[in-house]
């Protein structure tokens, strides 16, 4: 059977869809590509201020600098706090790999710990239990777009004198007890990557905070240590966000609320028609916690039976992600079992689609794909 010929006789239903997918949207969009190329200004430039001074407005912190990725954008904030060779950093194993891959780049070590089995975040217990005599900084991730609860985490990191970092790579736009996440730990970080609840047509990021000295610094990292032009004044490097993306993601931010909206709503709509079937859903957001469903992810003892299922049905999948950090190639790999909570959970999760445009129909397709493996048990 072919991706195109399902059971259903209908396209398989993507995991996630990009912007082709809205054409009004897409017509904005090529507008402004089409003036930043008449201007011939591609970096640094007002697109970049502005898209700037609005991120920051939207998240409600002080700054924000653009960088040309969410792993640049980790980096050059654990730079720009000097964290370095010799110090560790506290990072979830249940991650994309590129949150503790920012900490190896900058030559800082990354504790990586395990996760609470039903939200499949970071928690404070983990947080208190890692923290070291080398410890200087932590990094909450806010996976699938689900909040990590961070009150004690900030209390932790308070009493200890850590950092906090939040990897905001996959919940732009979220709350946290009324404030936008990134907003509340010293320094937050986005992704723009395309997939991305707010993302630009090609590699992109940023970092939001209130500490001026510190978006100073991120600023003169991401573009040689230059300020003003030809006096180099730190060794930074090459890692800012080009205007085009900036001007995208200008147009994307004013949609932003609302994609988020649908989002939920039809995170609601999937948690609820698959509330009778065999699979397990992570827990939903702590009081006051929000999820913005970057990723819908369930859980299943027969994943892999189950995602063969749901492609002859016409829906596809994914898995994020198949291995833990501490087992990747890259890290390591660490004996199996030393964070038996994520190493399960890579066992056993699997990603369906959720996407801003998906219809009634899709989430209905959806269910029912699941419905029906249950039922041919
Ligand atoms: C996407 C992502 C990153 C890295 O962002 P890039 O822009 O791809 O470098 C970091 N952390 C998490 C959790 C992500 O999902």
């Amino acid at each position: 059977m072919s991706l195109t010929e399902t059971s259903t006789g209908l396209a398989p239903i993507p995991v996630t869809r990009l912007d082709q997918a809205d054409p009004i949207l897409l017509e904005q969009l090529l507008e402004v590509v089409g003036a930043v190329a008449r201007k011939g200004a591609f970096t640094m430039g007002s697109e970049l201020e502005a898209f700037e001074s609005e991120f920051a407005a939207y998240c409600g912190s002080e700054h924000a600098v653009g960088v040309s990725s969410g792993t640049e954008a980790i980096s050059l904030a654990l730079r720009a706090l000097e964290i370095g060779p010799g110090d560790e950093v506290i990072v979830p194993t249940n991650s994309f790999i590129a949150t503790a891959e920012a900490v190896s780049w900058v030559g800082a070590t990354p504790k990586l710990v395990d996760v609470d089995p039903d939200s499949h975040l970071l928690t404070a217990e983990a947080v208190a239990a890692a923290i070291g005599p080398r410890t200087r900084a932590i990094i909450p991730v806010h996976l699938m777009g689900s909040t990590v609860d961070l009150d004690a985490i900030l209390d932790l990191a308070g009493e200890a004198g850590l950092r906090v970092i939040e990897d905001t790579a996959q919940a732009h736009g979220a709350y946290h007890r009324g404030r936008r996440v990134g907003s509340l730990g010293d320094v937050g970080c986005f992704s723009f990557y395309p997939t991305k609840n707010l993302g630009g047509w090609g590699d992109g990021g940023g970092i939001v905070t209130n500490d001026e000295e510190l978006a100073a610094r991120v600023k003169l990292l991401r573009s040689h240590g230059e300020s003003p032009r030809y006096h180099h004044r730190i060794v930074g490097t090459t890692a800012r966000l080009d205007a085009l993306q900036a001007a995208l993601l200008r147009v994307k931010l004013r949609h932003l609320d609302d994609r988020n909206a649908d989002r939920r709503r039809l995170g609601a709509a999937l948690r609820a028609g698959l509330a009778g079937t065999s699979v397990e859903l992570p827990s939903p957001a702590f009081e006051g916690g929000d999820h913005v469903y970057h990723l819908f992810i369930v859980r299943s003892k027969q994943r892999d039976a189950l995602r063969a299922h749901l492609e002859q049905h016409g829906v596809s999948s994914a898995v994020h992600y198949p291995f833990p950090i501490h087992r990747t190639e890259a890290y390591g790999p660490l004996p199996e079992g030393s964070l038996p909570v994520a190493e399960r959970l890579a066992e056993e999760i699997c990603t369906l689609p959720l996407f801003p445009t998906m219809s009634e129909d899709d989430v209905a397709r959806v269910v029912a794909a699941v419905a029906s493996f249950d039922s041919e048990e």
